[in-house]
């Protein structure tokens, strides 16, 4: 292509909307260009970058024995509803686009395509000697986000590629996701990206094990935990750890004691000179169930912990029968405004103990009477430990569980995992932070969807079972802007050559001396027909602006027709390393062909 003839604009300073490298340097360089909150065009050069990724994304799962197909992004609500999922999708975390046709009929944009695909399966698989089958789609999805942020990192119509997998059992869904698991690895490693493969957090999707691939950046919205031997990595909301030694308490006796102006747990153990592992800290949160009954929820962990919020909803999810319910919609600690809903005097936070009264509650029909108690493993061995007196100002000292507190019923651990503790596999081993960017996400769904729906097979003994099923979700347009967020200098992009729009750009210093126009021209013509994708810069531009825009743009090799011509020669220079070399004319075609393939 001919700059000449492009779309080119490129800019100086970075954009007032983008807060991170990757999202400023897609604007500057004219890849991308904003159209709304979340919403993007891809200009040629980016939908150059996505093809390259999603031909990557296509081999490896055509190689898996995967078949593509295109679904649609209109969904009937209903089936949603068979799922149980309309309700939670557009009104309770409300990231589905839903709208009204003519008829009246309710209608989503696909986030995401469970439904569709599973029943698609219950109207044509039949017999196991249909299984296993897998299919895929690359398409745009639509996703409400509440953030919508960083570009097409967290967009509101961005492409994904989605697969589903239909197995007869369990042990060969296992083999699916394996194939999944490997078949991510090769596009990571094929598109050029650092990466790692987490253990995750299952979400409200269902089922059972999942993993996440994270492209380390600091910029990523996503903390992984992992241990320097390679053996565990996990993102912080699944990651385990054992928690610290407790120190002994200091106190023998129970007794109330005045602790003025002692909410947090810091300036308690400076007023009491103890341990906050001596503590036991009482958090008070509020979860909303899909029916709209609220639960006050009071989760007793040890001083020094902090609750992670995903475990908690997770073991808050497990009771919903217990309320009515079959899900989640929020999981909060209540603000004022929230408390003044339910709370029918003021609390004493920051002094709360694990018998916190019921009478807090104000009975309402939304409103559950009691307060949910769950108490961390954590906090569970404690003696003699110090905790709210259930009064401002006052703490309690040597108190014990069977004594002066009830152990609530429900033990759990939805502690948090964090950086320096000790890894559950080897006591020797420290977890250690890193941001990561999540670029893809496989899950093992099991059988919850094909139950709901009614997607069945014959097995071989002639029974009716649901198929199990998997998803394996890859951002196609997050990946693309991870791989910038991985690789730039303060001149601009640096594409790994395999995603890179163009491999090679032809430089022409000055386009008044036609002798040298004329060789660039054929340079790029040769290139060109030689499977190398070059540009031409052949626009009436300083020689200065024409360095800067490519070294801006990130294209792989840069192909000079300057001085050295005068030696049969032409500069070419790595844009990765800025090293240049000058080669024979007559060897360019070739040199590059090689380089490029040694890239790939
Ligand atoms: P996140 O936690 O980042 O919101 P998710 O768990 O909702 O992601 P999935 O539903 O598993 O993501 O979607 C599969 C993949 O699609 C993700 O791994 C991610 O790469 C990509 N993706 C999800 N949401 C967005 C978005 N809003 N913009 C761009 N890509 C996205
Ligand atoms: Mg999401």
């Amino acid at each position: 292509m001919r700059l000449s003839q492009m779309l080119f604009v490129t800019l100086r300073e970075d954009p007032a909307e983008a807060e991170i490298p990757s999202h400023k340097l897609l604007l500057r360089a004219g890849y991308i260009r904003r159209i709304g909150s979340g919403i993007y065009a891809y200009l040629p050069l980016m939908w150059r970058v996505l093809k390259k990724i999603s031909q990557i994304v296509r081999e490896e799962m055509d190689a898996t024995g995967a078949q593509e197909c295109l679904l649609p992004q209109l969904q009937p609500s209903d089936l949603w509803k068979e799922s149980g999922r309309w309700d939670t999708y557009t009104k309770a975390e409300g990231i589905m686009f839903a709208l009204i046709d003519r008829q009246e009929r309710q209608l989503g944009l696909g986030p995401t395509h469970e439904e569709v695909i599973t029943a698609i399966a219950r109207d044509t698989v039949r017999s196991y000697r249909q299984l296993p089958l897998n299919l895929y789609q690359i398409q745009s999805k639509f996703r409400d986000e509440i953030r919508p942020r960083f570009g097409l990192m967290r967009g509101r119509e961005f492409i994904m590629k989605d697969a589903y997998s239909f197995d007869a059992g369990e042990e060969s869904l296992k083999k699916s996701y394996r194939d999944m698991d490997i078949a991510y690895r090769n596009i990571l490693d094929r598109c050029g990206l650092a990466y790692t493969a987490v253990e995750a957090d299952s979400g409200a999707i269902g089922g059972s094990a999942s993993q996440e691939f994270m492209v380390l950046a600091d910029a990523g919205e996503d903390e992984v935990l992992y241990t320097e031997d390679g053996k565990y990595a996990a993102n912080v909301e699944k990651a385990i750890s054992l928690p610290p030694d407790i120190e002994a308490s200091p106190f023998t006796s129970y007794e109330k004691r005045e602790t003025p102006g002692t909410e947090t747990i810091e300036k308690l153990c400076d007023f009491l000179k103890c341990s906050p592992t001596a503590v036991v800290k009482n958090v008070l949160y509020e979860t909303i169930y899909d029916n709209g009954t609220t639960v006050l929820v009071l989760v007793s962990i040890r001083g020094d912990r902090d609750v992670n919020e995903v475990k908690l909803q997770n073991e808050v999810a497990k009771l919903a029968p217990q309320y009515d319910a079959n899900v989640v919609i929020s999981l909060s600690v209540p603000d004022e405004k929230a408390q003044k809903k339910w709370a029918s005097k003021p609390l004493p936070l920051g002094y709360i103990a694990p018998d916190l009264s019921d009478d807090y509650i104000e009975t309402s029909k939304d409103i559950a009477p009691k307060f949910l108690r769950f108490v961390d493993k954590t906090a569970v061995d404690l003696t003699n430990f110090v905790t709210g007196a259930n009064e401002s100002g006052y703490h309690v000292v040597g108190a014990n569980w069977g004594k002066e507190f009830k152990l609530p019923k429900l033990v759990v651990d939805v502690r948090k995992a964090i950086a320096g503790d000790r890894a559950v596999h080897d006591e020797s081993q420290t977890l250690q932070s890193a941001r990561g960017i999540e670029v893809g996400h496989i899950f093992q769904l099991g059988t919850k969807y094909s139950q709901a729906m009614g997607a069945t097979y014959t097995n071989e003994e002639g029974e009716e079972k649901p198929i199990s099923m998997g998803c394996y979700g890859f951002g196609v347009s997050r990946l693309a802007q991870a791989a910038v967020e991985q690789s730039y200098d303060k001149d601009g992009i640096i594409w790994p050559v395999s995603i890179a729009p163009y491999q090679a750009i032809v430089i022409i210093p000055n386009i008044s001396d036609t002798e040298k126009v004329e060789i660039a021209q054929k340079l790029y013509r040769d290139l060109n027909k030689a499977g190398v994708e070059t540009m031409l810069d052949d626009r009436d531009e300083r020689a200065g602006v024409k360095f800067k825009d490519a070294d801006l743009i990130g294209i792989p090799y840069r192909i000079v027709t300057g001085r050295s011509l005068a030696k049969g020669k032409v500069e070419v220079v790595d844009r990765a390393n800025k090293e240049s070399q000058e080669i024979p004319l007559d060897e360019i075609v070739s040199t590059l062909k090689q380089w490029i393939s040694e890239a790939i």
